[in-house]
């Protein structure tokens, strides 16, 4: 699953791009592709016998992540990852349950080390929303509860085109950000969808 994530943040790199040039500098799809090239290196070097942990396989994905970026995003992304992974710990199997601590923990991670609030134009409005879905569906099948969380970051990054940035990349914008998805929202709306068409194709 999470390699399926690298293959997709890594091709989705021209779109990511585009989005943080509208809105910021245009660094973060190069930076999350780098990112995530370097999970994917991680990963790849684990053995492949179901000896390597849930919460080892996100963690790294994060360090990786954090390690590799450089820049706010490193950092932040890098921050959804690990604390999601972290939260894990003693989790043998990755079901709707599991998605749900693993963005519960994600989400708070991400919010405390950025500091921005839900409605601030950043990934928290993707994030924050697919929390609050995968709890919602936590007593059910994981294919369900990762196709409401991807609808619900998609919405949520749709929502944050009209937002005024008070906070992050297009907070110098004022009502100029006003019509772009935040780049942020779009990353992790690209990392629910590929979790979520890994698990429908199982
Ligand atoms: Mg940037």
């Amino acid at each position: 699953m999470l390699l399926l994530v690298a293959e997709r943040i890594i091709a989705a790199e021209p779109h990511l791009s585009e989005a943080d040039r509208n809105l910021g500098d245009g660094d973060h799809g190069l930076g999350m592709q780098r990112g995530l090239t370097a999970a994917r290196e991680k990963l790849m070097a684990f053995p492949d016998d179901g000896s390597v942990t849930i919460d080892k396989l996100f963690s790294t994905v994060g360090m990786a992540m954090m390690s590799s970026m450089g820049g706010a995003s490193g950092a932040i992304f890098g921050t959804l990852f690990r604390d999601g992974g972290k939260a894990l710990v003693g989790r043998e199997t990755f079901g709707a349950a599991e998605l749900a601590i693993f963005l519960r923990a994600a989400c708070d991670g991400v919010m405390s080390r950025g500091k921005a609030q839900p409605g601030d134009k950043t990934m928290v409005d993707a994030l924050h929303p697919a929390a609050a879905a995968a709890e919602a569906a936590s007593g059910g099948l994981l294919t369900e509860a990762m196709a409401a969380v991807a609808t619900a970051a998609d919405a949520g990054k749709e929502a944050s085109k009209a937002m005024v940035a008070v906070f992050g990349r297009a907070r110098s914008l004022g009502e100029g950000a006003i019509g772009f998805p935040d780049a942020g929202a779009l990353s992790v709306t690209v990392i629910l969808e590929a979790m979520r068409d890994f698990v429908a194709a199982r």
